[in-house]
């Protein structure tokens, strides 16, 4: 059965946004159904509402109540705005609103929910933190790409393509990087992928090592490209893809080939069902 609006959300002790707080709440990957039942509590109750440009608009249709504010900004671009933003989330709750900051994916990934949370502390603003999906997890999940596998590996690193200033972190050893962690995953990593990717191959990792890019995650748009670290940046060209997106390095792409649960739903076979070569079922020991 699909779900349907009643009983809107199990019994609980749900909190309630008071006036003059602000929540910081993940709002997933795109999928509105990604979204926690904290968010959504969150959602019926706010006044009003600041979200960023990843934040799939369909989830404030939950809000008809609250005004709705876009403080979208992309790209790496230097951004002076960030201040601004947390200021005025500040202002919005000192005129005591019920202020609600959505933000894709989880808010403390990648996405300066810390940076505001601490400004809003530091100027007596009451906070609640509501986690959400993150698109380096849920993103890869509805990829059919599972971010740990037992065959695969006992780490996972997340790391950031760019910083602040729109280049490749410089705090990032990418040695360290390619031999401490099995599996890679790359958050805004399109704009420096040859960059990055070469970094990696001279680090010591195989050209032939299996990598995926998944543009849009969770949403209708979803796209994913198969790749290896050798091709990785021609067969984003040839494929024409754009940000966002998020890209896995290591075999657990190859799990793919017999994970891609929305390929199979759409009525095709599962491509390779022992992808990693095994050869004994998987849940053996
Ligand atoms: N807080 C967010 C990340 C913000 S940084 C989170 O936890 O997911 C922005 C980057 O997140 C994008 O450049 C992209 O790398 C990734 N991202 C966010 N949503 C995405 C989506 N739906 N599909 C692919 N990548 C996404």
């Amino acid at each position: 059965m699909p779900m349907t609006d009643s009983p809107p959300l199990p019994a609980s002790t749900w909190p309630q946004l008071q006036p003059g707080w602000v929540w910081l709440c993940g709002a997933g990957p795109g999928d509105p159904g990604l979204l926690t039942l904290h968010g959504l509590n969150a959602l019926r109750q706010a006044d009003v509402i600041v979200y960023d440009a990843l934040v799939e608009t369909a989830i404030l249709d939950w809000a008809p109540q609250a005004r709705q504010i876009y403080a979208g900004k992309r790209g790496g671009k230097p951004s002076a705005k960030q201040r601004d933003i947390s200021l005025h989330l500040v202002d919005l709750a000192r005129a005591g609103h019920r202020v609600l900051r959505l933000k894709g994916g989880d808010p403390f990934v990648f996405g300066r929910g810390g940076e505001e949370a601490q400004t809003l502390v530091q100027h007596g603003v009451p906070i609640r933190i509501i986690p959400g999906i993150s698109a380096g997890i849920g993103g890869l999940a509805y990829a059919g790409i599972p971010v740990t596998h037992r065959d695969v590996n006992q780490s996972v690193t997340f790391v950031t393509g760019h910083d602040q200033s729109g280049e490749t972190p410089t705090s990032l050893d990418w040695q360290a990087i390619s031999k401490g962690s099995q599996v890679i995953v790359i958050y805004m990593g399109m704009k420096h992928i040859a960059r990055i990717a070469a970094a990696l191959r001279d680090a010591g990792r195989p050209a032939s090592e299996p990598a995926a890019v998944v543009t849009t995650a969770t949403t209708g748009d979803q796209r994913v490209l198969e790749t290896t670290l050798g091709t990785i940046e021609a067969d984003i060209d040839t494929a024409r893809l754009e940000p966002p997106a998020i890209i896995c390095i290591g075999r657990s792409v190859l799990m793919r080939q017999v994970l891609d649960w929305q390929s199979m739903a759409a009525g095709n076979a599962p491509r390779n069902l022992d992808p990693l070569g095994r050869g004994r079922p998987a849940e053996s020991a």
